[in-house]
């Protein structure tokens, strides 16, 4: 496990600690991450041992958004939180934590961005990094019977 590195949603009734063991984040343009954060998700790739809720967990409401991933925020003010993989296999527990929750963004590497197929043409990062369409997520990580969504 890395570097402790506290977090909060946006009024503060969540609270949590990552331990990231890699200093990295993906961004994800796909159809249900623009609906739930109005642009895409960034997240921080966490295992079950290296993220802690501190307080207000009996704030923190999930979605089963699809069949193996549920999204989570805080009920009090309704900042995006986290996508957790819920599916039974290796990466069942793992949890993308929303970048911006973090105290320090800037302490994190941009490594790629996936569904970049599904950006909206009106906006872009800058610099360039590897990407991936959905047709490549969808082949490598996600269930064949989904085609649209993460
Ligand atoms: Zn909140
Ligand atoms: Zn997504």
């Amino acid at each position: 496990m890395g570097t402790e590195m506290k977090g909060q949603c946006m009024c503060g009734a969540v609270t949590f600690e990552a331990r990231p063991s890699k200093m990295t984040f993906d961004a994800c343009h796909c159809g249900m991450c623009r609906a739930w954060t109005g642009s895409m998700f960034t997240g921080v790739h966490l295992t079950p041992g290296e993220f802690t809720v501190l307080t207000g967990a009996d704030r923190i409401r999930s979605l089963a958004s699809s069949e193996w991933a549920e999204r989570a925020w805080c009920d009090a003010c309704g900042g995006n939180l986290y996508y957790r993989v819920t599916a039974e296999g290796p990466n069942q527990g793992d949890t993308h934590l929303a970048l911006g929750t973090l105290e320090n963004p800037d302490a994190f590497d941009f490594e790629s961005e996936i569904f970049i197929d599904r950006k909206p043409g009106c906006f872009a990062f800058e610099g360039s990094r590897p990407t991936m369409t959905e047709a490549e997520v969808v082949a490598q990580f996600a269930s064949p019977a989904e085609e649209t969504t993460q």
